[in-house]
This record gives structure tokens, sequence and C-alpha cells, in this order.
């Protein structure tokens, strides 16, 4: 695979393979410098060329094609090759006998011109032509983007799901809504059917994948998936703010480590619009960036880190600590830090389920804020999430309702946000409600919202809903390894024995180590941490000394 972009095609079809040749050596004897001349024996066999061409995100700058071709005539392939090419220029190749035809086609197919055969002298006959069509494509044709693109519809959860993960990664991507791009729309029917389902990732090589999980969307767009060893000092598992401060001090400690992030590193933070209180930027800093900061940071220090793997079980064989990811296969280490953090609480109200990604989000989904520019949004909850989120679409949409149970913004949400927001002109806070229920056919349109203190109900007309009213501990594959609070955060150091918790050793437990001997937690997901991110970078940075004390014992 190449990063140069391709030359842009020039494709000649002709059944008769002595024809063919002439008009390739044509062609490339002029062109081959700026194009790339391909050509075909047939327009079935030129119409699978095509796709493979649009696929992979080549430009086509003119289609030279003899009219007279057994199973499918020029003017016939011309009119499918317009679906995926609208802007080529499309010149038929006729005999004296087709000139009928070609008139026709003229109208039927938008013919740019047509050359009656044989074309000599080609410096009188063929390239006065051919120049004049080339330079106009040049001049008005854009090249199309030639990296990964996403074929999605924008209502179609897995879609957005794709784009985030890629967005959250960095890895740059044509987004191609197929409701409002014919051609899209062609390739996705002729790749995947007619009722796909979305989105068709396109990949500059020429593959596909439809509906891609995030394991196999990392493996094809080139991000690490695959651990390099089967054995390290210390296998972290999650990619937050703890997660990544534990690598980068890991690896700065010269500790073999390997970092598994389900998703995109990041976590919670990632997806945070703007975090003002976090030491050393005064003017705030996104999530996303801290995120590259923090992951270019632990990749310089040499710390391993892999993306888009889920862990889905975690083991004991003493001595060694075991990860199991979505795959089946296997990783294992001395210790272990869990540091996978929280999860967005679900609105659990009517209407909602089905429209998660299609206008309903969890978090402050960047990807998505300029798709409801002019448009009037809502964002769900009343903390410092949901202040930062409201503002943060206030910059793209023409009007956000911020909808908040309580009877005021503060004290859930912090003074310098309860203030910005109040004062922001198209933000409105409606305080003292909830919503009951989401309706919209295919996308959100409308929500159901009651009154609090007087039970009334009304209805609200929007284009998207952020939600933002809390978080829960992500540990399900942890139940029954390590001992869990009753809401199910992990029960580290001494708090094991205050809770008269199993611990199977004389020495104490070690700070944030949990009830597994050289199984360690950090951050959010830790009974009893503060949940900010400051303290996830803390806890990372200083549960590694811990691990260092374990595997010196
Ligand atoms: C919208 C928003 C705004 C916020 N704003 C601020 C702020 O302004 N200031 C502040 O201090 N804090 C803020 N916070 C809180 C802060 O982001 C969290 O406290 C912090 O991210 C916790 O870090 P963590 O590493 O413990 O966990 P997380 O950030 O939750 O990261 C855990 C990671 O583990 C991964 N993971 C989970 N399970 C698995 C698995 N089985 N396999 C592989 N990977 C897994 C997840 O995908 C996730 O990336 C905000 C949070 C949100 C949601």
């Amino acid at each position: 695979m190449t990063d140069k972009p391709a030359k842009p095609a020039v494709l000649a079809v002709d059944d008769d393979h002595e024809v063919l040749r002439a008009i390739e050596r044509d062609l490339r004897r002029k062109y081959a410098d700026h194009f790339r001349i391909v050509t075909s024996t047939s327009g079935r066999e030129a119409l699978g060329t095509l796709r493979e061409l649009f696929a992979r995100g080549d430009a086509v700058a003119l289609l030279l094609v003899d009219q007279r071709m057994p199973h499918m005539a020029g003017t016939e392939f011309l009119c499918e090759a317009r679906k995926l090419y609208p802007d080529a220029k499309r010149t038929l190749l006729t005999a004296y006998a087709d000139t009928d035809a070609a008139i026709a086609a003229i109208n039927e197919v938008q013919l740019d011109h047509y050359l009656r055969k044989p074309w000599d002298p080609p410096d009188e006959k063929l390239y006065p032509v051919l120049d004049d069509l080339l330079e106009e494509w040049v001049r008005n044709v854009h090249p199309p983007f030639q990296g990964i693109r996403v074929l999605g519809s924008r209502w179609s959860p897995q879609s957005f799901a794709a784009r985030e993960f890629l967005a959250r990664n960095q890895v740059p991507y044509q987004w191609v809504d197929i409701d409002e791009d014919a051609p899209s729309r062609e390739l996705v029917r002729s790749l995947a059917g007619d009722s796909p389902r979305l989105p068709i990732v396109l990949f500059r090589d020429g593959g596909h994948l439809i509906a891609p999980a995030n394991a196999a969307l990392a493996d094809k767009a080139g991000l690490h998936t695959l651990a390099k060893r089967p054995f390290y000092d210390v296998v972290i598992i999650g990619g937050g703010p703890a997660g990544l401060a534990n690598a980068v001090y890991a690896a700065t400690e010269g500790l073999h480590a390997l970092l598994i992030e389900q998703n995109a590193p990041g976590g919670q933070f990632g997806a945070s619009a703007m975090i003002e209180n976090y030491l050393g930027f005064p003017s705030g800093v996104t999530g996303a960036d801290l995120a590259q900061r923090a992951v270019a940071q632990a990749k310089r220090f040499g710390a391993e880190m892999l993306v888009g793997r889920h862990v889905s079980r975690v083991r004991r064989e003493d001595p060694f600590r075991i990860v199991t990811l979505d795959d089946g296969s296997e990783v294992s280490c001395h210790a272990m830090v869990l540091a996978t953090g929280m999860a967005v609480r679900e609105l659990a109200v009517p209407g909602v389920s089905g429209l998660v990604g299609a206008g309903i989000y969890y978090g402050a989904s960047m990807s998505e804020a300029a798709l409801y520019r002019e448009q009037h949004v809502a964002v769900l909850g009343g903390a410092n999430s949901a202040g930062q989120g409201a503002l943060f679409f206030a910059r793209y949409a023409k009007s956000v309702s911020v909808l908040v149970r309580a009877p005021s913004l503060s004290p859930a949400m912090a003074k310098y946000l309860a203030d910005r927001i109040e004062d922001a002109k198209n933000i409105e806070v409606c305080k003292g409600v909830e919503v009951v229920e989401a309706r919209g056919d295919g996308h959100l349109e409308q929500l159901e919202l009651r009154d609090v203190a007087s039970g009334q109900a009304r209805s609200m007309d929007v284009a998207a809903l952020f939600v933002f009213i809390g978080v829960a501990p992500r540990t399900e594959q942890f139940a029954g390894f390590v001992e869990l609070d009753e809401k199910g955060f992990i029960v580290t150091g001494p708090d094991l024995s205050r809770r008269k918790m199993a611990w199977p050793l004389e020495r104490d437990p070690l700070m944030f180590e949990t009830s597994v001997p050289g199984v360690f937690a950090a951050g959010d997901v830790r009974h009893g941490s503060i949940k900010r991110c400051a303290s996830g970078v803390g806890e990372g940075s200083m549960s590694i000394a811990f691990v260092h004390h374990y595997l010196a014992g």
C-alpha cells in the first residue's frame, strides 16, 4: 500500500483486442505521465474495475468506450458508470453505422463526445478532443479523498460508532452519508445488497468491512491490535487517565508494559469537551488533546498499547496473571492493573434504546456536534460534564436546552460553568424537568418532558439529545475474581481488611492492591477513588510504585 495519491484513471473499453491495444498505445503515449491508463474488454468487466477504483477512492477522469460490444453496449455501460463516476468525461467510440446511437446517447448519458473509428492520425483526430475533455475535468473536478471512507447513514448507530472509534483513535477518514450521495449508495448496494448493514468502511487497498467491530476496524486501519510478546511484567487494562499514567510510569521505570484499551485511549475524558481544572492548562484542554499527548508520551517511553481490544476475562495461574482478549487469545504477566473506569449510565425511558446513535448520544460526542449546526439540541444532566457539553454544543447548534431534574444548576455544577451557561445567549436551562419518552421515525425528533413538581407533561422538538446522567463502574468481568463493593467498585489495600474481605497472604495488601495479590486497581473503578482526571493520573502513577514493590517481593 502506498500513501502517494494514485493518478486519475482513463478507462478504455473495447471487445476487439486489436483495437483496444491501439487505443491503449495512443493513450499511453500522450497521457501516461498524468493519468493511469486502464483497459477492459467488456462492459461488465469494466464496471467491476470502476467499482474497485471507487472503493479505493481513485478518481476516474475519462471513459472511452466502444458502442458495439456483446452483452452490454457502450451507452448501457456509460449509463451504469455514471452512477459511480458522474463527473468522468464520457466518450463513445463508434463506427459510421452507430452514429444514431451516439447522437441518442448525447442526451441519454450526457455524452461529452463521440469519436469515429479509426481515429488516425491521433494527433489530429484523437488528442485534440481528449485534451479538451481532460483539461476541463482537471479544472472542475476535485480529486476524491484517498484515505479510509465510511459509507453509512447519519441515523445508523453502527455508522456513528465506527466514526467515533476512528476519530478518537486519530485515524483520518471521510464520512459519506449514502442518503445524500448516489454513487456511494450504488456502491453500497453492489457490495452488500439492497438492505445492507451499515456502515461499509472502504480502505485504500480496495478492501472493505461491513458494520465492523472495533477490533476488525482497528486492525484494518493499521492500529496496533496484537500483543508483540506472550508475557509482560505488567498488563494494564483500560486506557483512561489512570491506565495511561500507569503505562507512562511503568515504561519510564523499565517495566515491559502492555496497555489494552477496548475503544480509544482517553477513556471518559477523551470524550470531554473541555477540561478546565487540569493542572498546567490554564485555559483548559480538550480530552482528545490530553489523550493524544499521553499516548505519545507512553509510546515514546516504550509502552505497548493495543486499541479496539476488549478484555473479556482475567484469571490467576500462580505465579502468573492471565488476561483473555475478545478473540480468545491470552497474554500473561507478573502483575496486572485494572483501570477500566466507569461507563455512562443509560437513560431508561421508552423510545431511547432504538434511537441511540440516531440522535441520542451518551456524553459529548464531538464527531456529531458539527452535524447539528443551526439546529436545536438538548443536553440532559446537571453536573459538570453536562455543563461542558452544553457550552461545547452551543458553538455549533442554533440553541441548546439543558434539562435538569433539580430546581437549579448548582451545587451539582461548578459555579464557573453554571455562570457561563446562564450568560450564554443560545442556551436555556429547563430546571425541574425529566425526560419520560423519546420519539422519532428512524431518528430522534421529539422528547416528552415532565415537570417534576407538578407532573405536567410537555413535548419538545429536538434534533439531538446528549445524555450526561452519571456513570457506573466497569467491573462485570472481574466479579468473582476480585472483591467488589456493593456498587461494583473494586476494593483495594486497607479497605479489604476494614470491610473484612478475603485476603490470602500473611502480609497486608499493598496500597491499590486488590484481594488477588499482584492485581492492582487504579482510577474511577477503585472503591473510594476521587472521580477526577488528575486523581486518575495520580493513582495510575502511584500504583506502579506498588507494582514494583510486588515484583521485588
Ligand atoms: C463528559 C465528561 C467530562 C469530564 N470532565 C472532567 C473534568 O473537567 N475534570 C476532571 O477532573 N474530570 C472530568 N471527568 C471525569 C474524568 O474523565 C474521569 O474521572 C477519568 O476519566 C477517570 O479515569 P480512569 O482512567 O479511571 O477511567 P476511564 O476514563 O473511565 O477509562 C477507562 C478505560 O478503560 C476501558 N475499558 C473498560 N473496560 C475494558 C475492558 N474490559 N477491556 C479493555 N478496555 C476497557 C474503557 O474503554 C476506558 O477507555 C469527566 C468525565 C466525563 C464523562
